[in-house]
């Protein structure tokens, strides 16, 4: 199901914009107890996946490539790829919303278990960010690709042009221009990066993230998502986290690569999340008009997430079966 539809379909539809007056009688919740989702076990489970949102047609991509015995990196590429090329996702690749002057800039990474990653940012016209990132990381020894650079890297690289509007991002584009308010909307129904992390039958974890960025952004704007550390980090020895909101205050605090370091440290992938998003607020004391949510698993396979305002939610998807939980907040 989207997020969107998400929303409506539950009690959180009240909270779908997040504005100072919408949440002005928002509380900080401190009992960090009861926010513990994922069980703490010593048994592994592998593989799995998971990613933000509840993006179900990409998990079960992911999982079908690791149910055949497929690696981690492969699961993770084709997993997002759904999503890249669903039309109807407005935040992610081909469909994605344009920035200010009506371009479609799309920002993504991939990191595999070596620690190996390639990043584009501020592409145009190509519909799967993802995989040039990983051409950028399997054929050149860059890490970082931008703009007309990564663009014409995709073109030799086999990528075609194609146009990133749809019928209806242009109309919404047309609709925005009215106003064309230039501060950042700030609301979670703007911002649906995926990041998708997994495990495959081998153990070993990779990771992706994509995002068309936030809608109607300042021209050139690059979000934490193909930031290596802020939307996504994977440490092989420990495991991997991804994020998704509001960019910016994910790259202030390297938020991926915190949560994966206060895993190593012996936090679970839950009170890693939960510590990220306590930085994050430490640092916006009294600040409501922002969402983030991070998405952790551990070595083990364990999960855990954690947000901002309620509404994020990760789907998750192994031998087990699959769901989409439902993350705690620090606001309630
Ligand atoms: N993190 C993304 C960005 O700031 C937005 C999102 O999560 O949708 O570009």
């Amino acid at each position: 199901m989207k997020r969107r539809k998400f929303l409506k379909n539950s009690s959180l539809t009240t909270v779908g914009i997040v504005s100072a007056s919408a949440l002005a009688s928002c509380k900080t919740e401190n009992k960090t107890e009861e926010n513990t989702l994922a069980p703490t076990s010593s048994e592994t489970i592998k593989p799995i996946v998971v990613c933000t949102w509840n993006f179900h047609n990409a998990t079960s991509k992911a999982w079908e490539v690791l149910s055949k015995g497929g690696n981690a990196l492969d699961a993770v590429e084709q997993g997002v790829m759904v999503e890249e090329a669903d039309e109807t996702n407005e935040t992610v690749g081909k469909g994605g919303r344009p920035d200010r002057d009506g371009n479609v800039t799309l920002d993504a990474c991939i990191m595999d278990k070596d620690g190996n990653c390639g990043s584009v940012v501020y592409l145009q016209n190509i519909v799967h960010p993802v995989s040039v990132a990983r051409k950028v990381m399997e054929e050149t020894p860059h890490i970082i690709l931008a703009g007309k650079g990564a663009e014409k890297f995709a073109y030799e690289q086999g990528f075609e042009k194609e146009d990133l509007l749809t019928e209806s991002t242009r109309k919404q584009y047309q609709e925005w221009l009215k106003t064309s308010k230039y501060e950042t909307t700030i609301n979670i129904e703007n911002h649906d990066t995926i990041g998708m992390l997994a495990i495959d039958a081998n153990g070993d974890i990779s990771g992706a993230c994509t995002t068309s960025g936030m809608a109607y952004k300042v021209v050139g704007r690059v979000g934490d998502s193909p930031i290596i550390g802020a939307g996504l980090y994977v440490d092989n020895e420990v495991g991997g986290a991804t994020a998704t909101g509001v960019g910016e205050e994910v790259i202030r605090t390297v938020g991926s690569f915190l949560i994966v370091e206060l895993m190593r440290q012996g936090k679970s992938p839950q009170e890693a999340c939960e510590e990220g998003v306590k930085r994050i607020m430490k640092k916006n004391e009294g600040r409501e008009d922002f969402q983030i949510g991070f998405l952790a698993i551990n070595k083990n396979g364990e999960t855990g997430g954690y947000c901002v305002h309620p509404g994020f939610t990760y789907r998750e998807y192994s031998e087990k079966g699959h769901e989409n939980r439902q993350v705690k907040s620090f606001y309630s």
